[in-house]
């Protein structure tokens, strides 16, 4: 059984990973660390910082608390001899280059998006991509959403193009040439892939990547319903790591 510490313990993610992942029987979580007390502690210590951290009581931190976090992370791990697992997102280059460091000397997973089910979608898109005629994006989220159109939905996009380009497949053209509305067709990203943003109260984040051909359609859709849809992800990279230097970009290689 691995023995789990998770920075950002006491955050929205970090208590959802702490339960969730003391519950699947594989790890133990030792240590939440956080700047604030955690309101459920799920059997482990809590230490304000990572000064306060029993080094031989763990095998992998998992960092779900912020890129200044992610660095103290890094640099703990990689003098300790300990895995590292981070969500964490918005790192600046300076503070990537720090997980890159800590790479060279321990195990680094880190992924943008941990939800087995939307890593999935995304294999399947690029897998249906060569076969059809045009495809288009909706991506559906909750109102306080304040970015449009989705990190999910770009990286869809990318990886939709790129399948397409490797299938010797031509850029999509519009085939709208009266748009009566200005942004009727959505927003226009790599290869001619269009991306509908949708926010509406009651959302939390869905996606249909929809393709269409001569006679047939394909819709592959992910709905997130919960925080818990990043557990089952979280838990693979963390089995998956360990102190064996290197870096792993995205969960992708491990389903
Ligand atoms: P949150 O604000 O609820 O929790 C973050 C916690 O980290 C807070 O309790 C805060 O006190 C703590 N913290 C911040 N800086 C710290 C530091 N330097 N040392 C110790 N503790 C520190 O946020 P959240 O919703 O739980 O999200 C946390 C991060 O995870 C964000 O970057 C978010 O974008 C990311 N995230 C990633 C995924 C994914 O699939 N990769 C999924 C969800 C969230």
């Amino acid at each position: 059984m691995k023995a789990l510490a998770i920075n950002g313990g006491a955050g929205r993610m970090g208590q959802i990973l702490a339960g969730g992942l003391g519950s699947l029987g594989q790890f133990s979580i030792s240590a939440l660390i956080d700047a604030r007390e955690p309101s459920e502690l799920f059997g482990a210590a809590y230490a304000s910082s990572f000064d306060g951290v029993d080094a031989g009581s763990i095998d992998v931190v998992v960092d779900f608390s912020s890129p200044e976090g992610v660095v103290a992370s890094a640099a703990w791990c990689a003098a300790h001899g300990k895995g590292l697992v981070i969500g964490t997102t918005g790192l600046s280059d300076e503070q990537r280059q720090s997980v890159e460091e800590a790479a060279t000397k321990v195990g680094v997973l880190i992924a943008a998006n941990y939800s087995v089910g939307a890593v999935l979608s995304e294999k399947f898109a690029a897998m249906a991509a060569p076969y059809f005629d045009r495809v288009e994006i909706i991506e559906l989220h909750h109102d306080k959403k304040v970015d449009a159109p989705s990190g999910t939905s770009i990286a869809a996009a990318k990886g939709i193009a790129t399948a397409r380009a490797a299938a010797g497949l031509p850029e999509m053209i519009d085939p709208t040439i009266r748009h009566t509305v200005a942004g009727a067709r959505g927003a226009d990203t790599v290869g001619g892939i269009k991306i509908h943003s949708v926010r509406l109260p009651g959302l939390v984040a869905h996606q249909e990547i929809l393709f269409g051909g001569p006679g047939e359609g394909l819709t592959i859709r992910h709905d997130s319903f919960d925080r818990l849809s990043f557990v089952q992800g979280v838990a693979l990279a963390a089995d998956a790591i360990d102190a064996t230097p290197r870096l792993i970009d995205g969960i992708e290689s491990l389903i």
